[in-house]
Parts: C-alpha cells; structure tokens; sequence
C-alpha cells in the first residue's frame, strides 16, 4: 500500500464522505485538488495539472489549484457543468496548530444550492426541488429556493406523467430523490428536464423547522418536505433563518398546462432559441423589480381559476391603466427598490456586507412613496395593497444612525459606521484623529526649527511614521534628535521617542476601532435576521404591485381591453397575436374574430399553409391565459370563458430533437388532450395527421374530431389541409367551418390572413411553392398532376423523356453558362427527384421535399 503524509490522510478521509463532489481542499492562499478530481477539474476549468510528490509514490499525485479569492469563479463553472463542489477549509488556525491543521468541509456548493450573486440570474428562481414517492401511487414535489427562501409543494396522484408535466419548463437545477425511485424515472428526468440528480435516502423531521411545517397536514408531505430540508441541511451546515412556510400548490385552483402547451404556446421562451426574447414573458414583462420579473412567470405558467381572484386583479390593473401619471411615479419609486427577497436570504445565510445592508435601507425608504401613491387611487383593491405595505421605520432608523451610506465592501477593515452611534468607537477615532492632527502639526514645528521646507512626515506599513529628509538638507539637522531609520536614494527618513509614542497611540485606536466596527456591524446584521419574515413580506407585496402595473403598462402601450367573464360563450372582436403584432411592428397585423359556444364549439379551419391558421389558434390560447393571469387582452372586445385546462398540439420545429418520430410526438398530445379535457377545457390541433400518410391522417384527424364532439364537448379549434373533412360538418351539429382567406392574382397567392366562414375552396399548395421561388417547370408539372388527380385519374409518374425535358430548366441554364454536361450534384438532385413517391405523399410533405432540393440547387 501506498504510505501517505499525514496531511494526504487527512484529505482522503475528508474525500471518501465526499465521493459525488469535487473537494476544494483549503491549503493556505489555495483551493487544492488531488487524484481524478484534479484530472478532471484540470479540464474542465482549463487550469494546469501538475505533480505532488509523496513518499512512496515516485510517480507524484495529480494535483491542481485555485487562489482562494477568485474561487468563486471557478466554483460557478463546475456548479453550470452541473457539478458539485465541497469546500474544505482550515478549521484552526495554522500558526498555533499541533501537527496537521484541522479540516472540515464547511459547505457543499450543487446546482440547486447557489447563493452568491454571480451564479444567480437577477430575475429567474433557481430551484432546488425534491421528488417522493409513495405506496399509493402518488408523488410529492417540493419546491425551494435557497435563494429567496420560498417553499412550496404539490402533491400529484396522477400518476409519473403529471410528475413530468408538472416540472416542465421550471427553472429547476437540482432534484433531491430517493434512490428506490426506478432507473427509468430517473433516465426521464436528467433527460427530460437536463436537471442534476442527487440522493437523500434519510428523512428525518427536524425539530427546528417545525414552525415551517405547520400546516402540512399530511404525512406524504411532511415527508417529502423532510427530504428537502435533510439535503439542504446536508450540504450547507448551517442553520437557515430565511427559510418561508411552506405552501401548499393546489394543482386544481389553476389553469392546467400540460408541457406541449408549456412550450407549444412558448409562454417563457421561445422553442427553438430557448430564450426568453420572442415568448408572451417577453411582451409582458415590464415589471421593473428582480422580484417581480420572477413573480410574472410564475404568474404565467399558472394561471388562475377562481373568477374572483382574476377579477381583483383585473381591478388593479383597470386603475393602474387609468392613472398613468401615478402608475409612472410608482415605478420610478420601484425601480428604486432592490431585490429584498433575496438580500433577506442573504441575511439569513450570514453573507451580507454592509453593502448589502444599505441597499436594503434604501430599498425600505420608498415604501412610504409606494403606499402613497396606492392611497391615491379610490378603488378598494388599491386600499388594501397600500394597507398591506407595512413601512418599517424602527429598522430604517437602525441602518440610517449606524452604516455610512458609502461603506466599503469589506466587513473586516473599518470605515462602516457612523460617528455618534457608539461611544466607544467615536473615543478611538477621537484619539486616531486627534493623533494625526498632531502629526500635521509637529511637521509645521519640524519645518520651522529646522528650516527645511521640503521635510514632511510620511507613513508605511513596515516603519510606521517617519520624518523624511532630502539628502541636500540632511547637514540641516541637529545633532542627536533624530535616530535614522532608513536611506532611500535621495532622502533620509527618521523618528524621534516622541513620534513613535504618538504612533503607538494612534496605531492601537485605529486597530482597535476596525475590531470594534467589525463587531458592531455584525450585532446589526444579527438584528436584521430578527426581521427577515417582515423583509419578505414585503418583497411579496412590491412583487404583486410590480406584476400588476406591468400588466397595465403593457396593456396601455399595446392597446389591449379588459376582459370580460361570462358562461359558455367566447367571443373576441379584432383579436391580435401579442407576440406575432410585437415581431411585425409595423402595424400590419390582420386582427381576427373568434365565436366559439355551445352551438359552435368546435371551428374546423383550413387554408392554404402559410395564411395564419396557427398564429390564430396560438392568439387565442394566449388572449385566454392574458385573461385568466388578470392581464388585459390584445383585442378590440373580448368576452371568455374561465377554462380549465388548455392542450395544444402544434407543430413544433424541434420534435424530432427528442428523438421520437415527428407522428409519435403528435399522437401523444393528442391522446393526452383527448384523456384529460373536460367540457370546460380548450383544445388546439394544428394539422392533425399530417405526419402519416393521407389516408391515414385523414381517418384519424376526423376519428379525433368526432370524438372530442360527441365525448368531451371540449372548445376546440382544429386546423386542417384535408379538404375532405369539411364535409363532417353537416353531421356534427356543433362544428362549424372557417378558413383564412387568400386570394390568386395571375397565379400568384396572396394571403390576406383573414378569417371567414365556410370552408376554403382550395389549398393553394403550388402557389405557395411558387411564392418559394420553385423552378418554372416543376411548378407547371405540379399543375398538370394536380389537374389529373382532380379528374380522378392517376397521373403516370413521368418517362425516362419526359422527365428530361421536365427538367430543361437545368440544361437551358447550364447551356447558357458554359456547355457542360450535368454535375455531380446536378445527377444526384436529378436522382432524389426521380425516386419521390407523390403519391405516399401528403401535401406539406411534397413541399418539404421540394424546398430541400431547391436549397440544393
Ligand atoms: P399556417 O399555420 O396557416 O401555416 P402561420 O400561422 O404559421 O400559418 O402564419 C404564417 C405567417 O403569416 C406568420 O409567421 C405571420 O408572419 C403571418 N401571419 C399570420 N397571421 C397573421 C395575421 N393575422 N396578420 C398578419 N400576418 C399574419
């Protein structure tokens, strides 16, 4: 066996309890890391691997490090990899230390445990969940923020599905599980949702957090939650005074979406770029707080139910909307207001600077601006906002008398606090000060006794004070005063007893004064964890004000109306796209009308690709979900129904991404509308079918129809390019056909994107390949096939002869260029073209076949 020094004993000891994390070894000014850690820290953080040496082991021991004052950065690289890093500090202090100093890893830093600024994004949470399962078939996810303290859990029965609906598309980093949770369900996870996995098989109550706990009524949740806290407890190793009551999410008091529609409507982000830019958040968000950024999309994706709720809301933004001049005065005074909720937990978790603490003042001095305000409007609901706004004026009054509004970042080296808020410190700077006034006045006496105007009294670290001297004038002085102390090129520097005794005295109150800052301000901070409850409250307050007026500031720039709730009849006058008008922004937006009831619940679309059938489907989800979150709506009026869940099948550019068949993926969505949809539900099906041949497409898009007709009398727009299907509705009483309209000018389609009744007269298809820019010549082959078909003839795939002459366009061309004969690549299109088969073909699928070699050519 390999015989280690003590100090390599120490560190496997300490790595063997952390296998799962990198360890960052505390060695004096570094973070050091051994073994494969190094290997593989040394790649991905892009640093040297180098050699220790150790007895017996003549090969040496991978080895690489970090300063310990830029750690942080290279925590954050390993913690965005999805990574966990343990930090291991020294416990005793090395100079008085018996043998190896001791060492103890003092916190485990994982995805979903960050708490420093730089690793957090300012207006997104950073969650931490846990996941439980339970004998009866039902799941718990908790959610937590370590970052803002928030807890929150829902208990699902529906099943591992609902699981995976239910975690889609929140910005989850970790998930603490037990390891009994089955290999596949956890495959689905890190694929599914690209979160850490991490283990926590112990699950212990722990009394300290029972106040959290209280109204958790249930054992499967008390034990979820236990699993959450056991981790966080685990890997931070500190006692957490931020941590909020835990609420419960009751799935059934929101709009279900299900994780299509989550991304199919791109409610957050966009589904190709994965980015907020281009999504409803983006239209909406004109909140102008951290906070509140992060309340609205959470508002977003759970929109509200209870009628009365949304109506309150609706409320406040009818004021906000119609008191501009107040509305822009409260968010000058928010945009003043800086992320409490997260400086709270900052507080808790023991690392706030004074920084911090004068950020917090400034951010509780607007409150009595922001209540003022709210008085000013009559309505009711902005009574209570401004009652609910508590201004804190004990605390502000603590921060004002003692932190200086320009501290330093550093705690430890004075310059905090006040003069006047502590006597003690107030005599030590009197002494401090009165020392260096005397100073400045014996190097005037100095001056004049030795008539050297250049002599000055100067400091460093290493002599202290010293008189200096030029070497021209040193024949000035008088003998046996002075004592040299140090010879610089050009001067001499001195002291005097007297100078050093001063010295003394003002060395000693200064050191004493920066002790006794460090001491006062940490008194402070512990006196601000007595009121994090409060900060928190309020951070939620200032974020369901910001929400609101950004709901009237959007709803005011984009001429959007309130909305009105009535039962079982949606009407929408000049409805708009909110995201698609925003894109276009040169008002060229064609608005539509939407009527959907009992009699009508269903709207078969068809029209020729590219019109608008899905931007209309789409406008409607998001003018139904602006409602239900308590926003106004981009129309002229709008009456709607509180649904109850919203499923979407649209297509999405990125199924194949997921490595299902592009049919696999629709077929899914649609049975997962078709199991869950309730009469009070909205359904969206955007070219059902499309992804298998006609005949089968068809059979199943008119299958789909007829059963959410005659089964779920779910409101249902259905869009499709099977002309066929419009004949269902002279049998489906509550079916009724609409289509975009388009119009032909010499052969060229122009869409005018507007809706109408009644079916369309045709599809448009080879126009719209034309529009594309598709070779003369194919386009007038496609018009001959398409004639034949319509006769009810079967074209005959073209000659040998034909074929060439068909495709002249090449030869012409390539004549008129220099004479030679077909490329490579000319053969090769010649090829793909030759061996489609139109007839397994649907129409969308000949065009996409026929873009792809056009992109070739
Ligand atoms: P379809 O689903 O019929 O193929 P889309 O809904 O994808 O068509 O719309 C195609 C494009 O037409 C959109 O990207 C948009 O630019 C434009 N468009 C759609 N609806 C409208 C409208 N109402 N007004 C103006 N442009 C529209």
């Amino acid at each position: 066996m390999v015989k280690h020094t003590p100090m390599m004993e120490q560190y496997l000891k300490i790595k063997a309890e952390h296998q799962d994390a990198f360890l960052f070894y505390r060695l004096g000014d570094f973070y050091e890391l051994f073994f494969d850690d190094a290997i593989k820290a040394a790649r991905e953080l892009e640093i040297t691997l180098t050699k220790r040496g150790s007895q017996g082991d003549k090969e040496g021991i991978p080895m690489c490090g970090v300063p310990y004052h830029s750690a942080e950065n290279y925590i954050k690289t390993l913690i965005e990899k999805g990574y966990k890093v343990a930090i291991c500090e020294q416990v005793e202090d090395p100079k008085t230390a018996k043998g190896v100093v001791k060492r103890e890893v003092v916190q485990i830093v994982t995805p979903g445990t960050v708490m420093s600024q730089t690793m957090l994004k300012e207006g997104e949470n950073n969650y931490l969940c846990s996941l439980s399962h339970f004998q009866d078939g039902s799941f718990v996810v908790v959610y937590n923020d370590l970052s803002t303290g928030e807890n929150r859990l829902t208990l699902i029965k529906e099943g591992w599905d609902a699981v995976l609906h239910e975690l889609y598309n929140q910005p989850i980093r970790e998930i603490v599980i037990p390891s009994t949770l089955s290999e596949e369900f956890q495959t689905q996870l890190r694929e599914k949702l690209q979160v850490t996995l991490s283990y926590q098989d112990e699950v212990t109550f722990n009394a300290e957090y029972r106040s959290l706990t209280e109204n958790l009524n249930d054992e499967r949740l008390m034990k979820a939650f236990s699993r959450l806290l056991n981790y966080i407890q685990k890997t931070q190793m500190r006692s957490l005074d931020h941590l909020k009551q835990a609420t419960i999410i009751e799935l059934k008091d929101y709009l279900s979406l299900d994780m299509y529609s989550k991304r199919n409507l791109e409610l957050t982000e966009t589904i190709i770029k994965k980015g907020k830019h281009g999504s409803l958040l983006w239209v909406l968000d004109k909140t102008v707080t951290a906070m509140g950024s992060r309340m609205m999309k959470k508002w977003i994706e759970r929109p509200l139910l209870n009628k009365q709720a949304i109506e309150k809301r609706l409320n406040i933004v009818e004021s906000f909307h119609a008191g501009f001049m107040e509305r822009e005065m409260l968010r000058e005074s928010l945009k003043s207001v800086y992320d409490m909720e997260r400086l709270a937990a900052r507080i808790a978790f023991g690392n706030v600077n004074a920084r911090d603490l004068i950020q917090l003042k400034q951010s509780l001095r607007n409150i009595p601006e922001i209540k003022k305000i709210l008085q000013q409007f009559p309505a009711p609901e902005m009574k209570e906002l401004a009652d609910e706004l508590v201004y804190p004026e004990d605390i502000v009054d603590i921060l004002e008398q003692s932190i200086i509004e320009d501290p330093p970042a550093s705690i430890t080296e004075g310059g905090i606090i006040k003069d006047g808020y502590n006597e003690q410190l107030d005599s030590y700077r009197d002494a401090s000060r009165n020392g260096k006034q005397w100073i400045a006045e014996l190097e005037r006496k100095e001056k004049d006794l030795t008539n050297i105007k250049s002599l000055k009294i100067g400091f460093n670290r290493v002599f202290g004070y010293y008189i200096e001297v030029t070497k021209s004038n040193t024949h000035l002085l008088p003998e046996g005063r002075y004592e040299r102390k140090q010879t610089l090129a050009n001067a001499e520097r001195y002291i005097t007893p007297e100078l050093k005794e001063k010295e003394t005295l003002i060395l000693e109150a200064e050191e004493k004064s920066i002790d006794l800052e460090h001491a006062l301000f940490l008194d402070i901070r512990e006196e601000m964890k007595d009121h994090i409850p409060l900060f928190q409250q309020l951070a939620d307050h200032i974020s369901r004000i910001d929400c609101l007026q950004a709901f009237a500031t959007v709803s005011e720039e984009n001429n959007y109306t309130r909305p009105r709730f009535v039962e079982d009849k949606l009407t929408i006058k000049n409805g708009r796209h909110p995201v698609v008008e925003k894109v276009m922004s040169d008002g060229t937006f064609v608005p539509n009308d939407v009527s959907l009831d009992k009699e009508n619940s269903i709207l078969l679309i068809t029209g020729p690709n590219m019109s608008g059938k899905s931007t209309y489907m789409r406008q409607l989800a998001l003018t139904v979900i602006m409602a239900q979150i308590g926003c106004f709506v981009p129309c002229d009026e709008a009456d709607l129904i509180v649904f109850d869940q919203i499923f979407t099948r649209i297509g999405a550019a990125d199924d194949l991404v997921s490595g299902q068949s592009t049919f696999m993926v629709e077929m899914l969505e649609a049975n997962h509308a078709l199991a869950k949809a309730t009469d009070r539900s909205l359904i969206l099906l955007d070219e059902i079918g499309r992804g298998t041949s006609t005949y089968d497409g068809m059979a199943l898009a008119q299958a789909i129809v007829e059963y959410i007709h005659n089964n779920i009398g779910a409101k249902t727009l259905f869009s499709t390019h099977y002309h066929e299907l419009t004949a269902m509705e002279k049998n489906l009483n509550q079916l009724k056909n609409i289509h975009v309209r388009a119009e032909e000018y010499d052969g060229n389609v122009v869409f005018l994107h507007k809706i109408k009744e009644g079916s369309a007269d045709r599809s448009y298809g080879i126009q719209v390949a034309k529009l594309a820019g598709l070779p003369e010549a194919l386009i007038e082959r496609a018009n001959t096939i398409l004639i034949e078909l319509e006769e009810g003839s079967k074209p005959a795939p073209v000659t040998e002869k034909i074929e060439s002459g068909q495709l002249s366009f090449f030869i012409e061309e390539r004549e008129k260029e220099n004479e030679k004969q077909p490329t490579k690549k000319e053969h090769h299109i010649i090829d793909e073209l030759k061996n489609l088969n139109l007839f397994e073909m649907t129409p969308m699928e000949a065009m996409n076949a026929l873009y792809k070699l056009q992109k070739k050519v």
